[in-house]
């Protein structure tokens, strides 16, 4: 199977709508354009962990024996930072000698990392805890990890005092510390800085996307949304050091993998804390120009921190991919005020200006949140016309969500839950429509795309383009996950593509 040219469409054809998968999650419907088609919150399929172990540098080779647990079960909720902090826990745990299982019940080690972002996110957590109520007898240690380990702390122990650690995301480095007082027979044994500059280092980690690796490149977050609970649970920003960085390409590449995404909450606000102080525009360039890398993405950008030098980056190097995620939240002048994003709506139009006008046609995708504080119906339709004037290639919506510790937790005048509902079904069924009608008119064009899903008995493969589509298609190749092959559009669904293979 040969693979496809890097140029992956026509100069000069005109832009084209992403694609993602829809999903039902934590109030709405999610066009989800950055997951994965196969991705699960715990495990992977059979021939995904083949692959895996085909790829995986690190994988279970390094397990062994003699740590007092031995075996652990990890389970990830939330956002790719939650999935790539746990590949850096599970790469800490075997290194001290545990083995992973994928059964719970087979482990002695239970960790759940966690996500608060809404409020069903945590409570999913809580139910799995309630499953453990008898662990201590079973001989299991539970561990809270990630956002609701750090925003409950110690309640957590009281809600379900038979978990023995409770560890925040920002203070995952002193995880071999908290694991060894666990290890010494340490009961609540807790981590939960947030006054840190350092950024969580391993040397080994395990990657569980064998197609996708996974970089953040700054954690935390300094700006103050009304509604986020980020800056609370993974403490203020820090970026990691550019030549650790593009170290960690160069070792990825070497080890087989072609794409990387650098991630952060707000990825495009890094800045390199080495001596040679990179911009993000440079460090993507530069990530770009490692030898073996193919594809390079980064989510999420922050509007007030996205330049015309990322655009120009993503104009002059196709290894960077025509994606930018980019949440926009509200319509509305007077609810991006009051959520404190710290740009009004036509600051914001001027950076989509700026991407429909680049040399490459770059998909965009953005965050809505519906049903905050004091949005009237006037606001909601502010929202709903932007949809229009922004042509989004996909969207994720939720439905505001009260959260601890946060501003708006006390905000006057709370949208009622059914109406709430209303507007993001409203707001789905629109955006639905610009998907279809974008995608549709890609009919026709061909482009690359890395194959990364297969349903083996009736020769259905699934992979993404550039811009983060996933594209669907039929053929009788033996092996192709992992390959970049050339696909002919032929259908455009709302969520996804269908094409036939070229080369
Ligand atoms: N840092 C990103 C940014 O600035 O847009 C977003 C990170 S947050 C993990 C992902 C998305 O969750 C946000 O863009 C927002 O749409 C949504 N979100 C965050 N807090 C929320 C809340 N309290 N209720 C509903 N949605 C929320
Ligand atoms: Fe949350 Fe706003 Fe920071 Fe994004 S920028 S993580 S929404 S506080």
């Amino acid at each position: 199977m040969g693979a496809a040219n890097a140029s992956n469409r026509r100069r000069g054809t005109p832009w084209r709508g992403p694609t993602g998968r829809t999903e039902e999650k934590e109030g709405g419907l999610k066009t989800a354009p950055t997951r994965e088609p196969h991705e699960t919150a715990g495990g992977d399929t059979k021939w995904q962990a083949e692959e895996k172990n085909r790829r995986d540098p690190f994988g279970e080779l390094r397990a062994g024996a003699g740590a007092p647990f031995a075996t652990f079960y990890l389970e990830t909720f939330g956002c790719q930072m939650n999935v790539h902090d746990s590949e850096k826990v599970a790469g800490v745990l075997l290194s001290r000698g545990y083995q992973r299982v994928e059964r719970v019940e087979a482990a002695r080690l239970v960790l759940y990392n966690t996500c608060s972002i809404r409020e069903k996110a945590a409570q999913k957590v809580f139910s799995r805890l309630g499953g453990h109520r008898g662990a201590a007898d079973a001989g299991q240690i539970i561990g809270v990890l990630g956002c609701v380990a750090q925003q409950e702390g110690e309640e957590i122990f009281e809600r379900a005092p038979w978990v023995s650690l409770v560890c925040g995301s920002a203070s995952y480095r002193k995880l071999p510390e908290l694991l060894a007082e666990l290890e010494r027979g340490g009961r609540r044994v807790m981590g939960l800085d947030t006054d840190t500059d350092e950024t969580f280092e391993t040397e080994m980690t395990r990657r569980d996307n064998p197609f996708r690796a996974y970089l953040t490149i700054i954690e935390g977050c300094d700006k103050a949304c009304a509604y986020c609970v980020v800056p609370y649970t993974r403490g203020p920003e820090r970026s990691r050091r550019s030549d650790l960085v593009l170290a960690e390409v160069q070792r990825l590449a070497d080890a087989g993998y072609s794409e990387v995404q650098l991630l952060g909450q707000t990825v495009n606000s890094y800045k390199d804390p080495s001596e040679r102080r990179m911009t993000f525009a440079e460090l993507l360039v530069a990530v770009s120009e490692v030898r073996g890398i193919r594809r390079v993405r980064f989510t999420t950008s922050h509007p007030r921190d996205f330049g015309r030098d990322i655009v120009e980056a993503i104009e002059s190097v196709p290894a960077l991919c025509e994606h930018v995620h980019l949440p926009v939240q509200s319509g509305s002048n007077k609810v991006l005020r009051a959520m404190q994003r710290t740009y009004a709506r036509d600051e914001y139009m001027e950076k989509i200006a700026m991407l429909r006008e680049a040399r490459r046609p770059v998909s965009v995708t953005t965050d809505i949140i519906v049903g905050f504080p004091g949005e009237t119906e006037e606001d909601f339709q502010e929202t709903m016309s932007l949809l229009d004037e922004a042509q989004y290639d996909g969207v994720f919506s939720f439905k505001y969500s009260p959260r601890p510790n946060t501003p708006a937790l006390h905000m006057a005048d709370p949208i009622p839950e059914e109406e709430k509902g209303r507007r993001l079904a409203a707001l789905q069924e629109k955006q639905r429509g610009i998907q279809t009608a974008r995608n549709e008119k890609l009919v026709g064009e061909s482009f690359e795309v890395l194959v990364d899903g297969a349903a083996r008995r009736n020769s259905q493969w699934a992979g993404r383009t550039s811009g983060n589509r996933v594209v669907n298609f039929t053929s009788t190749e033996e092996r192709l996950l992992g390959e970049y092959v050339l696909v002919r559009i032929t259908r455009g669904g709302p969520n996804s593509l269908v094409g036939e293979l070229v080369s």
